[in-house]
């Protein structure tokens, strides 16, 4: 009954015209006592008003076909709810019936492409996964209740981030210019019973490139450097590098299961000085006697790529270049040996497993002139940024559950580009709602 009162509305629209005095009326009162989703709601029943119509008039098919001479006739309405991001959307869809096989459909569902039970917009999906990855799960549903009106409680909010696919890494299997690995602490779920206690890891592989854009690889916690290499190597071929060079703080995990993934392997600069001082300490040497170690160490690792392009700096140059990497390799023999000689073997030990790798940058520039880095300070601030999210989104996380959280903060945060791209193909935004607000009112 409702609909047919709706459609002579309709039509005495259309025939009579209103003025635009009715219309501001009309519009302001519907939003006051139905808001944004009450206006959503109308152009939605317009829009299956207008499908149904030409369908029952045979005039247009907007689904499948149900059978070769189709004939439709209504069959009554469902009524729907759906949770979007300004409010509940409630409509009541029409059913048409087919005369001709006896098949009944919803046009409008058909229409709007959205599955059989689906209760929620996808909109609302990627702006729960936003909010939800900036804090806590608590904190969220709190703040999407206060913009809104967005009834989504904790534990729906929760769920929703589990089972989203919206943390799925790069698989390309191209080569990238560079790769970074780091890990950071965080605190999990601690498990008594197997043993496992509250102090949880998580692990984060990055590629760069040729364009210098970061790509996302994985982000894992509870697993070894060299489950990680067997993931991030993906589908690749034995022989194909995951990256032309390694950057590595000088975790020995990540150098043992990377290395031979890639072409080369540069020592995080800033890490094997910091990690002097500290392996020093270690052999109990004093603060100056570190202060003045660290300081001859970053004098002879110093060495700076030239500023001019490759192909402008002449061969000289470059054989001086080549020869102060060597100068350099033998003042680092240098202070190795002074450690030992001064009995600071653990110093000594992890300045020369570190030298081997020391200035694969320059070497990498002599080859090929790509200026690579030789710090690992761009996943540095990414792991920060990882460790001070997490701290905020609570304690007691899962390891999975922490792991799919980092790989979406890592994706929005090293490129929201991508990450607004992999939602607007979902969202399938096609530009065509214009066209059909503009074909509503031209009929
Ligand atoms: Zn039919």
């Amino acid at each position: 009954m409702q609909d047919i009162i709706t459609l002579k509305v309709l039509s005495a629209v259309s025939e009579n015209g209103f003025s635009l005095d009715e219309l501001v009326f009309q519009t302001r009162e519907l939003f006051d006592k139905e808001g944004l989703p009450g206006f959503i709601g109308l152009i939605l029943r317009l829009t299956d008003e207008k499908i149904c119509m030409q369908m029952v008039q045979g005039k247009s098919e907007y689904s499948q076909p149900c059978c070769s001479e189709p004939r439709y006739e209504y069959q009554g309405s469902l009524s729907r709810r759906f949770r979007t991001s300004v409010g509940i959307v409630a409509i009541n869809w029409r059913r048409l019936r087919c005369c001709n096989c006896g098949r009944t459909n919803i046009p409008l569902r058909d229409f709007l492409g959205i599955d059989l039970y689906q209760s929620k917009t996808l909109e609302l999906e990627k702006m729960v996964t936003e909010i939800v990855s900036e804090q806590s799960y608590r904190r969220s549903s709190n703040h999407l209740g206060s913009i809104g009106n967005i009834p989504v409680p904790k534990s729906t909010a929760h769920r929703w981030v589990a089972q989203s696919d919206c943390d799925q890494m790069d698989d390309s299997g191209e080569t990238f210019d560079m790769l970074f690995a780091d890990g950071t602490g965080y605190k999990r779920r601690p498990d008594k019973a197997a043993k496992v206690n509250n102090r949880g890891e998580l692990r984060v592989a990055l590629g760069v490139d040729k364009s210098g854009s970061i790509v996302p690889l994985g982000a894992f916690s509870g697993k070894s450097w060299d489950e990680i290499a067997v993931v991030v190597r993906g589908e690749r071929q034995d022989g194909k590098p995951i990256a032309d060079m390694l950057v590595s703080d000088g975790e020995r995990g990540i150098a043992q299961s990377f290395a031979q993934s890639c072409n080369s392997h540069q020592r995080c600069h800033w890490h094997t000085v910091r990690d002097l001082n500290y392996t020093m300490w270690q052999d109990k040497a004093k603060k100056d006697e570190r202060k003045k170690m660290q300081k001859e160490l970053s004098a002879i690792i110093g060495i700076e790529l030239p500023e001019e392009d490759f192909e402008i700096v002449d061969g000289s140059d470059k054989k001086a270049l080549a020869e102060s990497v060597a100068d350099a390799e033998y003042d680092i023999g240098k202070l190795i040996k002074k450690l030992y000689d001064k009995g600071y073997v653990t110093a000594g030990d992890y300045l020369s497993r570190a030298s081997k790798n020391m200035f694969s940058y320059v070497r990498r520039w002599l080859l090929t002139g790509i200026v690579g880095p030789r710090a690992s300070s761009m996943i540095e601030r990414m792991m920060r940024e990882l460790a001070r999210r997490l701290k905020r989104m609570a304690f007691g996380w899962s390891e999975e559950g922490a792991a799919r959280m980092a790989r979406i903060i890592i994706k929005r945060f090293t490129s929201a580009e991508q990450w607004d791209k992999y939602w607007k193909k979902k969202l399938m935004i096609k530009g065509n709602v214009v066209l059909v607000l503009r074909s509503i009112t031209a009929n």
